[in-house]
């Protein structure tokens, strides 16, 4: 075990250096890159770019402790992912501080709840056990089904939601008795690099390891004979490239990806007492999330009424850096997807379709902000309606018929969450059922628990995250026939 740097500075902000972990070591490297500010378009650090080699002895290290750490059990592991969770609440502050510096959220409202959910995350999972199972016992013999651990878990990671998304995979990989490797965004791979530090001085050696750099170590991971699962949350087209490489030695894969989730608003909703949770559902994290509404289908007889509701309730946020306490939407997190959500605006304009709130980027701004944008009712045929966004451009669309409605949700090759609104609970719970979607809400929007099973159905994932059935994921049946 190595000790941790006393680098956190008085007032408790943490200024790095950054190192990878590996090995239970906190590791320099040869090479380095920038990580920008969002919200400054400044270089915010340094981090470390790991080699090929340096990737081949986080695994090989976590190949080694995979013996021991599987061994401990359940009690002996909960020990040290409470430990862990300890450690990381005495650096929540600053860890949701450095979240906010590179992913872009608001500290209050967005970074400190992630920090926060993550912690508790950990400490909930830690209680979680996967139990023998006794299948079959006659007078002769007894069939029990064991979940065994898989060996080294490769973790791939976005950088929406940096903390959360790769902590979500490492307490269910190392209560289950794997270890891990994470690789996380190289946009934002500061919070990743300092949680890893962190668990350096709890963890055994090689339990959790992070390296980061670019993209490039993701495919070296995917096809790594060591690793036995890919954990993956990202991007569609990557998730395809992830399952294609994991072909090569047959890994388990779990994928998260791209979602272009539906609201259906219903004829008896109560609409504007649902417009606050609507609007955070559609716009928190800057509309980052791949649950995020990115569709709303709201009953043409309160069609105007409601595009008009919402753009108050959005003129009332503030827009600007996420560590002003006023603010409430922070900048996109990075200049590639400032550029992507600007040409889906540039394609509204091009295309005539009615921009009632924002669509103006003022490109002498430090930093990637784009307004709030509400488009109003777009055709279906529209690329902000078809595509995932990903960025704060809210489409608010008419419907006359809820079939209708409920078609054009499923109108996709996503299918990953969505919500239905109604005062008659039936009736929405009816509709929510025929959605194609690997989750639903009905009149609430995005509560997750360590029970809850979360996954994408078609081309929005592969497997399911949370739950007993995530747990399961990080296992391997193995049947034990024994004749007595
Ligand atoms: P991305 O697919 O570009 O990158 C994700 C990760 O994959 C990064 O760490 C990247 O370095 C790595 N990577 C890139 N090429 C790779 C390759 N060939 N092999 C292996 N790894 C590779 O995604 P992003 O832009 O970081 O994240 C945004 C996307 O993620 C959105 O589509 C969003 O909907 C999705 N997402 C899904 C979930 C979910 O739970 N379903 C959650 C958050 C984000």
């Amino acid at each position: 075990m190595s000790a941790l740097p006393q680098t956190t500075q008085p007032n408790g902000v943490f200024d790095g250096p950054y190192y990878l972990s590996i090995a239970g070591k906190l590791v320099e490297s040869k090479n380095s890159f920038d990580v920008i500010n969002p919200a400054t378009g400044k270089v915010l650090a340094e981090a470390p770019a790991a080699t090929a080699e340096q990737l081949d002895a986080a695994i090989a290290a976590a190949k080694i402790a995979f013996k021991s750490w599987s061994a401990l059990g359940y009690d002996g592991r909960q020990k040290y992912m409470n430990a862990y969770a300890d450690a990381l609440e005495a650096h929540r502050d600053e860890l949701a501080r450095l979240l906010t510096q590179e992913q872009g959220k608001p500290l209050r409202t967005m970074a400190e709840p992630e920090v926060d959910q993550s912690i508790s995350w950990i400490r909930q999972i830690a209680e979680r056990r996967i139990l023998v199972e006794v299948v079959e016992e006659t007078a002769e013999h007894i069939v029990e089904l064991h979940h065994t651990p898989l060996g080294v878990i490769g973790a791939i990671t976005p950088w929406n939601f940096p903390v959360l998304l790769a902590l979500w995979k490492v307490a269910p990989a190392l209560i289950t008795g794997n270890t891990m490797v994470i690789k996380p965004s190289p946009f934002t791979p500061l919070s990743a690099l300092r949680f890893g530090q962190i668990a350096q001085s709890i963890l055994p050696p090689g339990v959790l390891s992070i390296v980061s750099g670019g993209n490039e170590l993701g495919p070296q991971l995917t096809h790594h004979p060591d690793i036995a699962k890919i954990s993956f949350t990202g991007s569609t087209e990557t998730g395809k490239h992830v399952l294609r490489a994991a072909a090569g030695t047959v890994k388990r894969v779990t994928l998260e990806l791209g979602g272009n989730d539906a609201a259906i608003i219903l004829p008896d909703a109560d609409y504007r007492s649902i417009i606050p949770q609507l609007f955070w559902g559609a716009v928190g994290n800057s509309g980052q999330w791949c649950v995020g509404i990115k569709r709303l289908y709201v009953h043409r007889s309160f069609h105007k009424e409601f595009v008009q509701a919402f753009i108050h309730y959005a003129r009332q946020q503030k827009l600007g850096d996420g560590l002003d306490h006023e603010v409430t939407v922070g900048p996109v997190q990075n200049k590639m997807q400032f550029d992507k959500v600007k040409a889906f605006i540039d394609d509204i304009k091009a295309n005539g379709q009615n921009i009632v709130l924002g669509g103006d980027v003022d490109e002498n701004l430090p930093g990637y902000f784009i307004p709030v944008t509400v488009v109003d009712n777009p055709p279906e045929s529209a690329r902000i309606v078809q595509e995932e966004q990903f960025g704060p451009i809210v489409p608010i669309i008419a419907y006359d018929d809820v079939e209708d409605a409920i078609a054009r949700a499923n109108n996709s090759p996503f299918g990953l969450g969505g919500s239905v609104w109604g005062r008659d609970t039936a009736a929405a719970v009816a509709v929510a059922n025929r959605l194609e979607t690997g989750m639903v809400w009905v009149n609430e929007i995005h509560t997750q628990g360590v029970d809850i099973p979360f996954g994408g159905h078609k081309q929005s994932g592969l497997g399911t995250e949370h739950g007993f059935e995530g747990r399961l994921l990080f296992t391997n049946p193995k049947t034990v026939l024994i004749r007595k």
